[in-house]
């Protein structure tokens, strides 16, 4: 029976689809495999989505496997923040797994392609082995260890385990096929000599298993019907077949797309750590780097990258997504759930003359216009105000050039009253200081029965009220469109410009309460979020992206 529309199938979904109707499968399971040796990143949200994504549209399961075969580089700490930025991105795994988990199981693996004469103990050093390996058009010659008995090998292997020998001395090889056009076929190693303390496995074991043996051997012992991998493994997939084949046990399949380069921006835990390493950014969870945290940090919404993943779509073609896709994506979402305020970013002070020393009027403001449900909220005018300096000009040029405020001019304050500018003050550094106007009582918002119509609306800040704060505007991190296609160091191309702070924005009364992980839209300024560095004296937020695409 078809339970999903055909042509909405990527070609994923089809081969599945095809296997639970051939009955090859009753159910599926899949997993997402991250090396917890770094913060996951943009790249790591499509697998994320496509692995769980597949399990909840085929009612099946979607481990998480942790493949920590490389004691160096890896750490708890990767291993937490992973698990929150999957939690965050809203899916939940069945099985929690560890690669290390199976240490014990893979050692019996390892034996028993020994036993079958598929595996042998190599002395040869990677430098020497790397001489007689040949290249993809001439054949290798075999390592002078590799007709070693069955006996010698086992008793080397369990050697090698209990710590006879230094890093390097030996490793174990798989014994295939020195003369493969595919160089991962010519006697790949299996374990390698590791005098290294894991984090999970502690100095239990000095060998560890390669990716190699241990990703296609964990997916084999937790039933993975469907190993989902990005292109670059293509070439690993008759190793993944040979491997499961030799040890006889269940037969996952691996299938590969394409991954997910994202335009301004790498995608690399390797290069991210360097950023990280090198206080190019302030950590991981800098909100102008493409991790998980970081774009969580800034503000975009699990909502908006699950949007962007699925307009991204699964192929077999890799290339590069243009960054504008996911801003856009993050823009429709917070356009839909951001109530408006106003914040000034640039605040000049303005003194309505004719209205009372201490009188306060309440105001009706609309919160979020995409969304009568937000309703509205109360915002009081007084005398002194702050407007943006960007909205006054000292001498303007013709009322159809200019909408906003200037000598003589009249704008309307939203939600508020038509102001006529009177006159204006200059500081001891020539800048405005001061700017006087005089509001006309018969124009309150929703009750104005002076007929007068004026093109200028501009926000509006209560001094009395307002509230401090603190911004940071991000631009994007790197200058260089596509960073795959460079041939210098990657981070000569990072953007100098990538952040600005402001920290004399003043911001409407309503924003007192602001809690950290607020989103609100600043009226035609953009988008923010509240940042975890917000204090009890001052509201840090963070720009998470501006209302049009300035690029
Ligand atoms: P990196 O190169 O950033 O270290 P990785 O592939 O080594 O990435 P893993 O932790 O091994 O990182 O990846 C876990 C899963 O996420 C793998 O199945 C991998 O194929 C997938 N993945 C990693 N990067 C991307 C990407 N850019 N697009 C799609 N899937 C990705
Ligand atoms: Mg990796």
């Amino acid at each position: 029976m078809e339970t999903v529309k055909r042509e909405s199938l990527n070609f994923i979904e089809q081969l599945i689809e095809n296997d639970l109707n051939s009955g090859k499968h009753q159910a599926i399971q899949t997993r997402f495999p991250p090396e917890p040796n770094g913060y996951l990143h943009i790249g790591h949200a499509k697998s994320i989505c496509l692995n769980f994504g597949l399990a909840e549209k085929f009612n099946g399961k979607c481990n998480l496997r942790f493949d920590d075969t490389n004691p160096e580089k890896e750490d708890v700490e990767y291993v937490d923040s992973i698990k929150k930025d999957i939690k965050w991105l809203g899916f939940e795994w069945d099985g929690e797994h560890y690669a290390s988990d199976y240490f014990g199981t893979l050692y019996g693996f390892a034996q028993a392609l020994i036993k079958k004469g598929s595996a042998y103990v190599d002395d040869l050093s990677q430098e020497a082995f790397n001489e007689i390996k040949g290249t993809p058009t001439v054949p290798g010659k075999h390592s002078p260890f590799r007709e070693r008995s069955l006996e010698e090998n086992l008793l080397l292997f369990e050697e090698m385990k209990d710590g006879k020998y230094k890093n390097g001395e030996k490793v174990l090889r798989a014994k295939i096929d020195m003369s493969s056009p595919n160089m991962h076929m010519r006697d790949p190693i299996l374990y390698r000599i590791r005098h290294t303390e894991h984090h999970r496995t502690g100095n239990e074991w000095c060998i560890y298993p390669t990716y190699d043996f241990a990703h296609g051997q964990s997916d084999s012992i937790e039933h993975v019907t469907h190993s989902l991998c990005t292109l670059e493994f293509e070439v690993h997939r008759p190793l993944y077949e040979w491997l499961i084949k030799e040890l006889e046990i269940f037969p996952s399949k691996q299938t590969e797309f394409a991954r997910l380069n994202l335009s301004y921006t790498v995608v690399s835990k390797r290069k991210l750590l360097e950023l990280v390493e090198g206080k190019y950014v302030a950590g991981w969870d800098d909100p102008r780097m493409p991790t998980i945290s970081g774009i969580r940090r800034r503000g975009f919404t699990p909502e908006a990258v699950k949007t962007f993943i699925k307009k991204v779509g699964v192929a077999r073609r890799d290339g590069i997504t243009d960054v504008a896709l996911l801003e856009h994506a993050v823009r429709e979402d917070l356009n839909r759930r951001c109530n408006r305020v106003f914040g000034i970013l640039d605040p000049v002070k303005l003194v309505i003359t004719n209205w009372p020393e201490d009188k306060e009027e309440v105001m009706t403001a609309v919160n979020n216009p995409e969304d009568e449900a937000a309703g509205t909220r109360e915002m009081l005018f007084t005398r002194e105000l702050y407007i943006d300096r960007a909205d006054f000009m000292e001498d303007p040029p013709s009322p159809k050039k200019w909408y906003r405020l200037g000598p003589d001019r009249e704008v309307r304050l939203k939600y508020g009253y038509i102001i006529k500018c009177t006159g204006f003050d200059k500081g001891a550094d020539g800048e405005i200081a001061t700017i006087y106007a005089e509001y006309d009582p018969e124009t309150r918002s929703g009750q104005d029965t002076s007929g007068k119509k004026v093109k200028g609306t501009l926000g509006w800040v209560s001094v009395k009220h307002a509230v401090h704060a603190e911004i940071r505007l991000y631009d994007r991190l790197f200058h260089t469109e596509n960073l795959n296609d460079i041939e210098d160091d990657f981070k000569n191309h990072l953007n100098p410009n990538s952040l600005e702070i402001n920290d004399k924005v003043v911001l409407e009364g309503s924003l007192k309460n602001a809690k950290v992980d607020d989103l609100v839209q600043f009226e035609r300024v953009g988008y923010f979020r509240v940042d975890e560095d917000s204090t009890a004296d001052k509201l840090v937020f963070n720009r998470t992206i501006t209302l049009r695409d300035n690029w």
